[in-house]
């Protein structure tokens, strides 16, 4: 039986983000990722570039997959075009996620791939990892909105939409900024995007009521050509949920850690991993003798919570749209003004 202090469940922007600041800090653990290579899921690949005291850029501390910075989200309904003023930052999603394990690597921290954790065990204060036999002192589950740790610690599944996701040579619009489609002609309880890289486009369409998506998806995929290739996944749309449970941590969109009306979570999983980083260092120093994780809890709830909720609301606005589409580009103007 190999023992370690951390074992970390998933190489997402999570997992990842936090092995790094753990690496730095030499605490011993160990980052089991399922798939060989890194990013499979589907995503916009956006990201937020600050939000409060927390850059993207301090805490990625490269360039490398960085594609463009754009200030600007055209919001159209079917009432008109809306500006949001909002710095994102487009990327290639993989060489961004193959740089974060590069640091982690250079840290002496260890990654391994192609490992998939299939049970957990709980054994006297410890936690088994199967069928890799790893015995870990404290459990991080930074593996995704189905984490297999949090249903191992028994807790709710959290509340799930759906998204498709795709990469589209050109898109007729204008490339300086991030489009935003909210119509219910196009897919109901949920937005299309159309976010522009270096050489191509990142579209896709989500909703937060499941039943829409499959025949929305069906035709918007018409607009493209037939031989892009789609992926769908599940991201969390829920309020984030509790993320400290005895010896085990929840990171990302494991512990529902995203801004629910957007459906972003890579700057807000790249800044509570970072804060769980902080509480497990200082846990470290003190041997894990008396672990109590709460400071985390704590953290990303003060740095977080409110944009949380506040974003929460704003999807349960988004409802408005399935009354009235005008009443909801009419608050939708209301918000971005007082924003
Ligand atoms: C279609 C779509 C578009 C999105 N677009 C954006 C966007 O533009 N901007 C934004 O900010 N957010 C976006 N999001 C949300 C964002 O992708 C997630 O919030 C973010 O990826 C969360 O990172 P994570 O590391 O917590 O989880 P994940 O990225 O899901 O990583 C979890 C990792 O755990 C691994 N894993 C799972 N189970 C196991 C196991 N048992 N053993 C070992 N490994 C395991 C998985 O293989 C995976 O690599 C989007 C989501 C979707 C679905």
């Amino acid at each position: 039986m190999e023992d370690v202090d951390v074992a970390i469940l998933g190489g997402g922007i999570a997992g990842l983000t936090l092995a790094k600041w753990l690496a730095e800090e030499g605490v011993d653990f160990v980052l089991l990722e399922e798939h060989q290579r890194f990013f499979h899921k589907a995503c916009g690949e956006g990201f937020y570039e600050q939000m409060g005291e927390h850059s993207f850029t301090h805490l990625y501390e490269s360039n490398r997959g960085i594609e463009r910075r754009l200030e600007e989200t055209a919001v159209s309904t079917p009432h008109g075009i809306l500006t949001v003023r909002l710095p994102v930052l487009m990327t290639d999603k993989r060489a961004v996620e193959e740089e974060l394990a590069r640091q982690v690597r250079a840290r002496g921290g260890i990654i391994r791939t192609g490992e998939k954790v299939e049970a957990l065990e709980r054994q006297g204060r410890a936690t088994i990892l199967w069928p890799q036999g790893i015995r870990s002192r404290v459990v991080v589950g930074a593996d995704g909105a189905r984490s297999l740790v949090r249903r191992h610690l028994g807790l709710p599944p959290l509340h799930l939409g759906i998204a498709a996701a795709t990469r589209c040579p050109s898109v007729d619009l204008p490339d300086r900024m991030l489009h935003v489609e909210f119509k219910r002609s196009v897919i109901p309880c949920g937005y299309a995007w159309y976010f522009p890289k270096k050489e191509c486009w990142n579209v896709g369409i989500g909703t937060y009521a499941p039943r829409y998506f499959k025949p929305c998806l069906a035709s918007f995929k018409k607009r493209f050509s037939d031989n892009l290739s789609w992926a769908v996944d599940s991201l969390p749309i829920g309020r984030p949920q509790p993320a400290v449970h005895h010896t085990s941590l929840l990171v990302g969109d494991a512990a529902g850690q995203v801004f629910a009306a957007t459906g972003s979570g890579n700057l807000p999983a790249m800044i509570c991993a970072t804060l769980a980083a902080r509480t497990l260092s200082r846990a470290a120093r003190h041997g894990f003798r008396t672990p109590d994780f709460s400071d985390y809890e704590r953290a990303w709830r003060a740095t977080l919570g409110k944009p949380f909720a506040r974003s929460h609301r704003l999807r349960q606005l988004t409802r408005t749209a399935q009354i009235s589409e005008h009443l909801f580009h009419l608050l939708l103007k209301t918000g971005i003004k007082m924003s």
